[in-house]
């Protein structure tokens, strides 16, 4: 099975880096915004990425030129129509990646394959708005696409074995590591991730240490690299609370359930770094706990 033409939807924080990956491997990129705005900030987006790795020398000049000679946006899905592969990377609203792909159904080649770059909702829902639920799968990567090696490879139970091991090894041709996973919300990662993520807001709530004790303690105590709600603050408030909304509506366990405070501070608009406030104050040099 040939994947030499990609596909990317969306040109936002994952499909610019989906983008930049896959042109640096040398596949030949066409990315679908919505407006022509939205394509510049994404062509910036990317663009700064390049010459951050130029400026440090994990990429050439060169290079960063040949990365661009790849990489073509346009506002029109039909130019995704002889795409061997098409990646959407949109928003993560079950409504609008459906009617994606039942419209790219109708435009692309029967062999074309659909990945889905979902956090937390079902390939195999998406599978079944296409003629083709044989060639849908999940291509879960993590942020930032160029730095992070891990991407979950996800099969629904009408996936192909042929089309599972060619993403599969289209991965591995990005120079990631991937791991298999079932269509099960949240995958690998984010299904051990999340509730770890819900718990620490618990103990908040609980009264059991404070929002800087917290993050010390998983800091120092286990080698991680920031505490679980800077981590929140990180990944967006808002976006910890619809994936646990998400998960919780598959499994229906209280792991899952967001607690009140993550509700409230998400009515706050309390959205985490993006907003300038979630648990800490991000306004200044150094993030300064908030009261809760
Ligand atoms: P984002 O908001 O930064 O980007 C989404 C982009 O998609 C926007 O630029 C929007 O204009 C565009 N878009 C929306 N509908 C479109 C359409 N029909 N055609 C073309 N473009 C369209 O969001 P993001 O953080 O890049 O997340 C995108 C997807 O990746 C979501 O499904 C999210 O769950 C998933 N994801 C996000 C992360 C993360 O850390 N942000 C990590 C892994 C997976």
């Amino acid at each position: 099975m040939i994947i030499e033409k990609i596909g990317v939807v969306g040109c936002g924080l994952m499909g610019s880096g989906i983008a930049e990956v896959a042109a640096k491997a040398d596949f030949d990129v066409v990315v679908r915004e919505i407006t022509i705005e939205l394509i510049e900030t994404g062509r910036a987006r990317i663009q700064k990425s390049l010459d951050r790795a130029v400026e440090t020398e994990k990429l050439t000049a060169a290079d960063r030129d040949g990365v661009w000679s790849r990489i073509r946006f346009s506002t029109e899905l039909s130019a995704l129509a002889d795409r061997h592969l098409v990646i959407e990377a949109i928003v993560e609203e079950m409504e609008a990646k459906n009617e994606l792909f039942s419209t790219l159904d109708a435009l692309c080649g029967p062999e074309t394959i659909f990945a889905s770059n979902t956090s937390s909702l079902t390939i195999t829902d998406m599978a079944a708005a296409t003629q083709r639920p044989d060639r849908v799968v999940g291509l879960h990567f993590f942020n930032p696409v160029p730095v992070m090696g891990l991407v979950e490879v996800v099969r629904t139970i009408a996936t192909s074995d042929e089309v599972f091991d060619s993403v599969f090894s289209f991965s591995e041709a990005l120079g990631k590591k991937p791991v298999a996973a079932k269509d099960r919300s949240g995958f690998v990662v984010n299904l051990l991730l999340v509730p770890y993520l819900l718990d620490a807001i618990r103990q908040l709530e609980r009264g059991v240490a404070s929002v800087e004790d917290i993050d010390r303690a998983m800091t120092l105590g286990l080698g991680h690299p920031m505490g679980p709600l800077t981590l929140c603050d990180f990944v967006g408030i808002d976006t910890v609370y619809r994936i646990s909304e998400i998960m919780f509506d598959e499994y229906r366990e209280g792991r899952y359930a967001p607690p009140p405070l993550l509700k409230r501070i998400v009515s706050m608009g309390r959205f985490g770094r993006k907003t300038g406030k979630g648990f800490y104050d991000w306004s200044g040099d150094h993030p300064v706990p908030l009261p809760l």
